[in-house]
């Protein structure tokens, strides 16, 4: 396979890639605010890079990046854009069903925004209840926790500004890293890493402006590093290596 982006195939190339082959490999992104020094397209150009790396190792397509997702509790920052995850989960059943038309049954989303992944499992029920298509989303701070131990605490933090500076470390300015305090908004409600009761998560949707003025929280931006992002970064293509050989066995 020359390439394994669709966007840079030509028609007949992707129909002879998918003669034999049945799995495509979808990044999922979005564009919203990272704090000041990570770009917008943070969750899109990891997912896409991720996507890429994963399809060169399995031999996979990979459609083009979605770079428009679920964020609307951060649109008070400029340039964070938003879809409904009811117009998401439409918008990609239906680039799903194109890829189906050309033998596609198996998808793996690689998301790289937590926003997106209630209408992912809507997307994915859809595809098998009306196509018997088999797919499944994968997020990396939900895996690395896992396999390698790396807590993934935050947002454009320490972690997710590493994983940042793996894909692109030119794209991010580590000069205006900075991480504030936790904040206390009443006797025991108090928000880090999302709002929080006696350590619980309680998922109120107030925006994150009115939270942080820079946009970034938890785990400190200012320990972010290109080796460990480098580190979470080949551990978790790897892992979703593992996860599409797995699509390709299983038959439901
Ligand atoms: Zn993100």
């Amino acid at each position: 396979m020359k390439t394994v982006m669709i966007e840079e195939m030509s028609w007949s190339d992707f129909g002879e890639a998918m003669s034999s082959n049945d799995l495509v490999i979808v990044p999922v992104g979005s564009i919203e605010e990272h704090g000041m020094h990570n770009p917008l397209g943070t969750d899109m150009l990891i997912a896409r890079a991720v996507a890429k790396d994963v399809g060169e190792k399995v031999g996979a397509p990979v459609a083009p990046v979605m770079p428009i997702g679920n964020a609307r509790n951060l649109m008070g920052f400029p340039g964070t854009a938003h879809i409904d995850p009811e117009i998401l989960r439409q918008v990609m059943v239906q680039v799903c069903e194109a890829f189906i038309r050309a033998g596609a049954k198996r998808f793996l989303f690689i998301n790289g925004h937590g926003g997106n992944v209630t209408a992912l499992r809507f997307v994915a029920n859809d595809l098998y209840e009306k196509y018997g298509v088999i797919s499944t989303n994968s997020e990396w701070w939900t895996v690395l926790p896992h396999i390698a131990d790396i807590p993934c605490n935050d947002h454009g933090g320490h972690y997710e500004t590493s994983m940042m500076m793996a894909v692109n470390e030119k794209i991010v300015d580590m000069s205006k890293a900075k991480t504030l305090p936790r904040k206390q908004l009443t006797d025991k409600l108090e928000w880090e890493e999302g709002l929080k009761f006696a350590g619980a998560s309680v998922p109120i949707p107030i925006p994150l402006d009115k939270l942080t003025p820079q946009g970034n929280y938890g785990a400190p931006a200012e320990k972010a590093n290109k080796a460990l992002g480098e580190k979470m970064y080949s551990a978790y293509v790897d892992f979703c290596v593992g996860l599409a050989q797995e699509l390709r066995k299983l038959v439901v």
